[in-house]
């Protein structure tokens, strides 16, 4: 997988051959010392690539062309310094596979009021280049963001910026593959759903195997190997028990997993505690680890939010607050100081622990095997996400909350599972309301690096629904939007 600083983003420029070459020279320059600032800024997680001014239809669709195919190129960014006659761009932009952002700014701050005069204006007019542009993406009913500012402040390239971050999740999506070990838990309905459809929509190839290849690979691992990887443990967590053979064990589960997944370009997988043929452990500090390094994950065969788990990740490169396979665990209802409890049976992505893990081994109460070595941490404070998807039967719905993420409010010293609370937006009656109306899943992905508008515009980009929970939710606006929605998506 491509890391987020090998993506590149075109910046497209459009004009006209109207005003003449000095005009034309003069709207290269500016544009290039546009991209050079942006890029200077520091912000964009990606590189800022300039292109030539594009004048003509057939210019037009030669560089959306030439984006569609290069791998490294992860999306446009379009401005018109002049006026750019719009039916010019719909041969191309009709191609365009890529995402898209119209980035409305203009190269000047101020009217420079004593100097201003008609060979200005003709030069400087993003003010009505830019509408005329907008208007060939609305009638054309293209998915793209829309940015407005000036170029030097900060608020709009942190906007670009976040979307770069949507626009690599699009690409890593597109090219995502996992493997699901065993099937879902049986019964359970949300962690089920359309992998033709999600392959369709997603871009995912979510592949089966059987818990029996795992355990044949784990078989071939060498007790050098675990040695390594103990090294790797003791070097990232506090080995805090004296049963160093289930931890070993998980080790030894780890290595034959990166083996297979390194081997098959897997960067997400599920487990299902009721599917352990041949096992001693249920998979535990084996997945944290994994997550640790990027990888996506999802208990009970939940392939959904494991591929999610994947994806936010990508997103979210080069942030330090941490991405996490969640699960809401227990409410705590104390009157005007209600929480969730987030956990999971084991596995927690240690990426949003406040406190250096602990490696423990407890029994595990489900399952039917030996007590399994897991990472046990506390979560930090600080905004944050979670974020379900869902299968609605014909759609994908995703599902985003916002929240207050805490470390717990108190001890749980007979927890022996890494833990979070939180208070979700707009107050946990609202929020577990509106979860609940949407369909949203016990487990989710939460992320203190991923926002809610890169949720959005990620979804924007792959052409699903987005429910967004937040402080302003009201849950009869909520219950029309889902109403108006699931018409709209019938009518699609
Ligand atoms: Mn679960």
């Amino acid at each position: 997988m491509k890391s987020i600083r090998e993506y590149e983003f075109w910046f497209i420029t459009g004009s006209q051959h109207l005003y003449g070459d000095e005009t034309l020279r003069q709207v290269e320059k500016d544009a290039k010392e546009m991209v050079k600032g942006l890029s200077d800024s520091g912000l964009l997680p990606s590189k800022l690539v300039w292109k030539p001014t594009v004048k003509t239809p057939a210019e037009i669709t030669d560089i959306v062309k030439e984006a569609n195919h290069d791998e490294s190129c992860a999306g446009i960014i379009t401005w018109m310094h002049t006026f750019s006659p719009s039916k010019m761009w719909i041969n191309g932009l009709k191609r365009l596979q890529k995402p898209y952002l119209h980035f409305h700014t203009q190269f000047n701050r101020e009217i420079p009021w004593n100097e201003i005069d008609m060979d200005f204006m003709n030069l400087n007019q993003s003010a009505h280049g830019d509408r005329e542009h907008g208007f060939i993406a609305a009638r054309l009913r293209m998915p793209r963001k829309v940015v407005v500012g000036y170029w030097q402040d900060e608020e709009p390239v942190r906007e670009i910026s976040d979307w770069m971050r949507a626009a690599v999740g699009f690409a890593f999506s597109n090219s995502l593959k996992m493997v699901r070990f065993g099937d879902n838990m049986c019964q359970v309905a949300v962690t089920e759903g359309d992998k033709v459809e999600s392959e369709i929509k997603l871009g995912w190839d979510i592949e089966y195997m059987g818990v029996g290849a795992l355990v044949d690979e784990m078989k071939k691992v060498t007790d050098a190997q675990v040695d390594e990887k103990m090294k790797e443990y003791a070097d990232r967590y506090d080995i805090d028990t004296d049963n160093i053979d289930a931890v070993r064990y998980q080790a030894k589960t780890e290595i034959a997993l990166r083996k297979i997944c390194g081997e098959n370009g897997y960067c997400a997988f599920t487990t299902n505690f009721q599917d352990l043929w041949g096992m001693e452990q249920l998979p535990g500090l084996a997945c944290q680890n994994m997550m640790a390094d990027g990888f996506g994950f999802g208990g009970e065969g939940d392939w959904k939010v494991a591929a999610m788990c994947a994806v936010m990740k990508a997103m979210a490169e080069g942030k330090d607050g941490g991405t996490a396979f969640m699960e809401d665990y227990t409410y705590h209802f104390e009157k005007g100081n209600e929480h969730i409890l987030g956990a999971h049976m084991l596995e927690v992505c240690p990426s949003i622990a406040a406190d250096r893990p602990k490696i423990q081994v407890h029994p595990l109460g489900i399952g039917d095997r030996s007590d399994p070595a897991r990472l046990v941490f506390n979560s930090k404070d600080g905004d944050a996400i979670v974020a379900s998807l869902i299968d609605m039967g014909g759609r994908m719905r995703l599902i985003v909350n916002d929240i207050k993420a805490k470390n717990p409010l108190h001890p749980m010293p007979k927890l022996p599972v890494a833990g979070v609370m939180w208070v979700p937006q707009p107050n946990l009656k609202v929020s577990a309301h509106a979860w609940i109306l949407a369909g949203g899943a016990h487990h989710s992905v939460l992320s203190y690096d991923v926002t809610a508008d890169m949720m959005k515009d990620w979804a924007d980009m792959m052409g699903i629904e987005f429910i967004h929970i937040n402080a302003d939710t009201k849950i009869n606006d909520l219950e029309k939007e889902l109403f108006w929605n699931d018409i709209a998506y019938k009518l699609k």
